[in-house]
């Protein structure tokens, strides 16, 4: 259980960086020990528990790189190029030893024959029926992919702690694997806080809005391949939202909520994980979301983010996203990669918490990419999520005017 000194309690306290409050989340984050064995076809997006070894070569034979013809090449330049054509090896089929004199007619990954040590490509012979003629000035070894070039038997291809993408089941699959050993899902259960929601599907009432972040919720864990309990809307009373939650931590690995963690009257998401466990309260400093709390519902890790959807998004990105990732054994480093690009817009007056502003990636005439942000920087308005595709980072105290430099992390990075 975390207690940071700085940024802990009530907002008292100097407000957390994002790197801070990332180490101390990712510090608090164990990963998941259950691993299960499924089918190789299914493992895309799981993370992969033991590593995959390869019991053979690869390739498993010499084999020809194009169509063409398989020869000796000192025997070919001995009688200036002029074989006879005695063998056809199509992939599939494997060949017999080559005759001096002879060439054997060959296709894309047929097996080399025994004898023979190049390919020629067909576009560079003559044949009629019988013979073929190759160039003189060949090049032995040419146009064959070597049994073992690129993997050889015993060696580890796919580390534990990867997230398994189409290449690695590519991969995998190519030196005959046909199942793997990956972590289990991670089950996340997640509610949403607030006496005004109320479900698409229905009328709005006087002082209702729709629940958004559900769906927020849902699609992001569902992309990062987690088993999404949904506990729906819990109306704003401790009982009912210590209920929702107790409910949610005896099912869930990890259990997450929108709204309900600042500090008001209507606010009972943070008493509430208090009673169940503890929670540390944390400011952190930076735009969209500034609370984002932490916590543990008897031993269930928990993350509770402001309610507007904006801030839910963002802190779901930066924080429990590389949470998750960790959980399900994900080894790699966590922080997304920004990419320098141009900002095309003024940012006069530095800001004292980092802004991650909603930017869209655009090319100018000359295929540069440029930066624009959206105009408005309320956390409600969801179509700036949708105009954007990604964030830029302005670090706290920076200003800047447009053609300068500025970091961009596009939404490819933080989904999934
Ligand atoms: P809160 O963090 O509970 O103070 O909520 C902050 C703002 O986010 C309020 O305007 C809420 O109405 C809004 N909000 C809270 N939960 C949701 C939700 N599930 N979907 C959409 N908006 C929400
Ligand atoms: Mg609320």
């Amino acid at each position: 259980m975390q207690s940071s000194a700085a940024g802990c309690g009530d907002g008292e306290a100097r407000p957390l960086s994002v790197e801070e409050a990332l180490a101390v989340l990712l510090d608090g984050a164990r990963p998941l020990s259950d691993t299960e064995t499924i089918a190789t076809r299914s493992a895309a997006g799981r993370v992969l528990a033991a590593p995959v070894v390869s019991s053979i070569d690869q390739p498993v034979w010499d084999n020809s790189a194009m169509d063409g013809y398989a020869v000796n090449a000192a025997d070919a330049a001995s009688r200036g190029g002029r074989l006879r054509v005695a063998q056809r090896i199509p992939a599939g089929s494997s060949g017999e030893p080559l005759v001096p004199g002879t060439a054997a007619r060959i296709f894309t990954g047929a097996p080399v024959p025994p004898g023979a040590d190049t390919v020629v490509m067909q576009e560079a012979c003559g044949s009629d029926n019988e013979h073929v003629q190759v160039p003189a000035d060949l090049t032995p070894g040419a146009n064959i992919r070597r049994r073992g070039e690129d993997v050889h038997a015993g060696q580890a291809l796919i580390g534990p702690g990867t997230r398994l993408g189409p290449q690695h089941l590519g991969l995998a699959a190519s030196v005959g694997v046909a199942e793997l050993s990956v972590v289990r899902r991670l089950r996340v259960a997640f509610v949403a806080s607030g006496d005004e929601l109320v479900m698409p599907g229905r009328p709005l009432g006087p002082g209702q809005i729709y629940n958004s972040n559900r769906f927020l919720f849902a699609a992001l864990l569902e992309a990062l391949g987690c088993e999404v309990i949904d506990l729906g809307i819990v109306v704003d009373r401790l009982d009912a939202t210590m209920d929702a939650l107790a409910d949610g931590a005896a099912r869930a690995d990890l259990v997450l909520a929108s709204g309900g963690v600042s500090v008001g009257d209507e606010d009972h998401v943070r008493p509430a994980v208090q009673r169940l466990g503890s929670l540390d309260l944390w400011r952190v400093s930076m735009r969209p979301g500034r609370p984002l709390a932490f916590g543990h519902i008897a031993d269930t890790p928990f993350i509770g983010s402001p309610g507007n959807p904006v801030s839910l998004f963002v802190t779901f990105c930066l924080f429990a996203r590389p949470f998750i990732l960790r959980m399900q054994g994900v080894a790699d480093d966590l922080t997304p990669s920004p990419l320098p690009v141009t900002a095309d817009f003024d940012w006069p007056r530095p800001a004292k918490r980092r802004e991650y502003q909603r930017a869209r990636l655009e090319r100018d005439a000359d295929g540069r990419p440029l930066a624009r942000i959206f105009p408005s920087r309320s956390s409600a308005a969801l179509t700036s999520l949708t105009w954007a595709n990604g964030l830029v980072v302005l670090d706290e105290g920076r200003a800047l005017t447009a053609g300068e430099t500025v970091p961009f992390i596009p939404f490819s990075e933080l989904l999934g």
